[in-house]
């Protein structure tokens, strides 16, 4: 039978999460949702130096936010020190290991040896040879040690990797580097072989950066007895000019755009298409379908390209996706944060606001901007946009214009968007002066802009007594202009 699939996201709590950190997660997590499988959260906070506080609860928040939810965990390696070290005792007594008792200035003068004569860098394996009285003797005395792994000299360690295929790397070109260290902690290959078989981990899911540590648990597991799990390493990610991922391209820790106002899902899709392709042009999925079509074999063995800009057309796309309802409740904290809106807003307010956002969705790409977006909505204009005074304010007939649209308006007993451009157009034609004139004069009155939503549809949810007073201002502007 076969066993059911699990992956792990295995983060090191050293910062903030990055982008490629939540990739691998996200493409660990599809994984096993696509194959009914578990989903796991282990912490790899075995290196004290490096530790960052505050950083597991931001790549929980990361996962939460996503949507990555795990089945068990999470699991702190800092609490299961004992297993790494009946895995340490168990490789030393079948001679994969052994005690190195080099002091670091030892260490270090052979680093310096080893670059003056251009001789290849690594342990020289000095205490791998050491008799059994030697090693006795030298833990009585206390000195302290560490446990190495003793690689083969000559060979070859091969593994198949799910996105990559056949990989290989000689022996001789691997050191005999550090499984456990003096203060009794793992380092990093120890722990996480021993935890994958432990937590039965079925596939690895992890970045290409990782992919030369891969034929040291190779070994480690070959060392154990036990079989390793698929390995698949997922294709790094590059900015626009294929350099390194960093600052220049936007940002790289994942919590700063949830802060910037994307949406989940518009970042699950963008996340998505760095590494997994489904094999067409196809770019828009729902969570939904990349879980029912993700598949290791659609994984990229190629550079991820990140663009920003992209990222910020699916949130576009996901914002006009959402329900009027949804996204009212998105944006409404923002409005509240700007203090455009209560705190505690009327139903009246909230209808308002709702009119007002649903006319300016089309426009929106990140859920702040509707601060900007929508201000005149509800501030009194203190400024009209100095081009369109240049241009419709400062005619003659502007002032008459708007006083007559003003009146029209006021007559009106349905404020509907028929009638308001019936009368706008009506007005116009009384005075003479071309529809346009009249369409962006109104416009600027209402809004002080000359951009925005239609300009009918904006009327409509402004309100007579806004428009109104906003015409006779405007009016008043113009003439005294
Ligand atoms: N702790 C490693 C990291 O921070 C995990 C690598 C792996 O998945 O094996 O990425």
């Amino acid at each position: 039978m076969n066993k059911s699939v699990r992956t792990r996201f295995a983060p090191s709590p050293t910062g903030s999460p990055h982008i490629g950190n939540i990739r691998t997660a996200l493409f660990a997590w599809l994984y096993a949702r696509h194959h009914n499988g578990q989903f796991l959260l282990r912490i790899e906070d075995t290196d004290r130096n490096r530790f960052v506080e505050g950083s597991v609860e931001q790549i929980m928040r990361a996962c939460q936010w996503l949507g990555l939810d795990w089945d068990e965990g999470p699991f702190y390696q800092s609490e299961r020190l004992p297993l790494y070290t009946q895995a340490a005792d168990q490789l030393i007594a079948s001679g994969h290991a052994y005690k190195c008792f080099c002091s670091s200035e030892r260490l270090d003068a052979m680093r310096q040896k080893q670059e003056a004569e251009g001789t290849p860098s690594g342990y020289d394996r000095h205490c791998r040879n050491l008799s059994a009285d030697e090693v006795a003797k030298l833990e009585e005395s206390g000195a302290p040690c560490v446990v190495r792994f003793a690689m083969p000299d000559e060979g070859v360690t091969s593994f198949t990797d799910a996105i990559r295929g056949e990989v290989s790397f000689e022996n001789r070109l691997l050191d005999d580097f550090v499984m456990l260290k003096s203060d009794g902690y793992p380092t990093y290959h120890l722990a996480s072989i021993v935890d994958d078989h432990d937590m039965e981990i079925t596939h690895v899911i992890r970045g290409e950066e990782w992919i030369s540590s891969t034929p040291r648990h190779v070994l480690l597991y070959e060392g154990m007895g036990w079989q390793h799990p698929v390995f698949a390493h997922l294709p790094i990610i590059l900015g626009s000019d294929r350099k390194k991922l960093s600052k220049r391209h936007g940002s790289v820790q994942f919590v700063d755009y949830i802060d910037q106002g994307y949406l989940p899902e518009a970042m699950f899709n963008f996340l998505t298409m760095l590494g997994w392709s489904p094999g067409d042009d196809r770019e828009e999925f729902s969570t939904e379908e990349i879980v029912s079509m993700f598949d290791l074999d659609k994984v990229t063995d190629h550079a991820a390209i990140f663009d920003g800009q992209k990222l910020l057309w699916y949130n576009g796309l996901a914002i006009r996706k959402k329900p009027l309802h949804e996204l009212a409740a998105l944006c409404v904290p923002h409005l509240q944060a700007a203090g455009l809106l209560s705190a505690e807003p009327s139903e009246s307010d909230l209808a308002y606001a709702q009119s007002v956002i649903a006319l300016e969705a089309e426009r929106l790409k990140l859920l702040p901007e509707i601060v900007e977006l929508t201000r005149f909505f509800f501030e009194e204009i203190s400024e009209y946009d100095s081009k369109g005074t240049k241009k419709w304010l400062s005619k003659p007939e502007s002032a008459p214009l708007l006083k007559l649209i003003s009146s029209k308006l006021q007559a009106l007993t349905d404020f509907t968007v028929p009638s308001i451009e019936a009368e706008v157009r009506a007005a116009a034609e009384e005075l003479g002066v071309g529809a346009g004139q009249a369409i962006h004069t109104t416009r600027l009155a209402v809004s002080g802009r000359l951009v925005g939503p239609g300009l009918f549809e904006m009327i409509e949810v402004l309100g007579i007594e806004r428009v109104v007073a906003r015409l006779e201002k405007a009016a008043e502007f113009a003439q005294a202009g």
